[in-house]
């Protein structure tokens, strides 16, 4: 917010001709509260964030700085670890989603406490129970089991919202796309699993490429984790499944192959992000935004439909088991 403010204290100067420094004063008060935060080594000036290009991102990442030191320091139990490193790796790209009155891209107040409980590792459930849906594996109260059960399709529901909404931006991208053609991904050419999304023209000589969407869980192992543990480990074991069972199948087709790896707690893979850079820097000449803000956008809404869906199968198993929290 101090950031935001100084941004607007350079325009407002800008535009009434009053000198930076009397405005500045205004906000003293609010660097010194900053300030209060940061170890004394850390401290900044008005002269600094005068003179950066970007005061909120310089002052965000120094009081992050202090949480993360504080928040080990607090001893911190193998799985509060795992969801802070997990959500280190790009989590908080549906947070900064704009709102929109497209419906896929809005979460109902109890949907959004939900997706927040989950990044922030808090408990959503009273208790653990038998899953309601399953019948078979602990519903835990952090909603670990509540997004990953494989019962009454929310697993399904949560990839097929990802797909469609890459293949949607890609579309509006004035990409050449199709969604689900039937067989590249089929033990035989009369098998019928299709691809998510094939991205015609893909690479270098004009290949096609056959992009398979899948999310992997980022709270996997974490009781067994190695240490220190890699977020980005669960996205290249993910990865590496999807191209052990489909890259030389596409291949023998003339189709590149792409596994599309998404973390439940946010974050993409490293194909993935080559997809939705390609996607983003698409979008922003057909659209005029600038690039890398159209990157942020499609990552943006990936994340954020991935959320919403993961909230929805946590809520539903909680009303059913009645150990919903408030
Ligand atoms: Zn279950």
């Amino acid at each position: 917010m101090l950031g935001s403010c100084y941004h607007s204290i350079a325009l407002q100067s800008k535009i009434l001709h009053i000198s930076e420094e009397n405005l500045a004063a205004d906000y003293a008060p609010l660097l010194q509260s900053v300030n209060e935060l940061l170890r004394e080594d850390k401290h900044v000036t008005s002269t600094t964030l005068m003179a950066s290009s970007e005061p909120q991102q310089l002052l965000s990442s120094l009081v992050m700085q202090v949480q993360l030191e504080q928040f080990a320091e607090s001893r911190p139990t193998p799985r509060e670890r795992h969801v802070v490193d997990a959500c280190a790796h790009d989590g908080a790209a549906w947070l900064e989603m704009v709102p929109t009155g497209d419906t896929r891209f809005m979460m109902t107040s109890e949907e959004w406490r939900i997706a927040a409980r989950f990044r922030l590792g808090k408990a959503m459930y009273s208790r653990p129970i038998q899953c309601p849906c399953c019948h078979n594996q602990v519903l835990d109260v952090y909603g670990i089991h509540g997004c990953t059960c494989q019962s009454e399709n929310d697993c399904r529901a949560r990839h097929d919202a990802c797909r469609n909404a890459l293949y949607d931006i890609a579309k509006e991208a004035r990409l050449s796309v199709a969604l689900e053609p039937n067989f590249l991904l089929s033990d035989t050419v009369a098998g019928d699993k299709p691809a998510d999304v094939i991205f015609y023209q893909y690479g270098s000589g004009g290949r096609h490429a056959c992009v398979d969407v899948t999310i992997a869980n980022s709270l996997e192992d974490f009781s067994t984790r190695d240490s220190p543990w890699k977020p980005s480990a669960s996205f290249v074991r993910k990865a590496n499944d999807k191209n052990r069972k489909y890259l030389a199948r596409c291949s023998e087709r003339g189709f590149l192959f792409v596994p599309f790896v998404c973390g439940s707690l946010g974050g993409f893979g490293e194909e993935a992000m080559r997809v939705i850079k390609k996607v983003g820097r698409a979008l922003g000449g057909a659209t005029g935004i600038l690039p890398a803000l159209a990157i942020d956008i499609v990552r943006r809404r990936l994340a954020f439909v991935i959320q919403k869906a993961q909230a929805t199968s946590i809520l539903r198993r909680g009303h059913m088991g009645d150990v919903m929290m408030g």
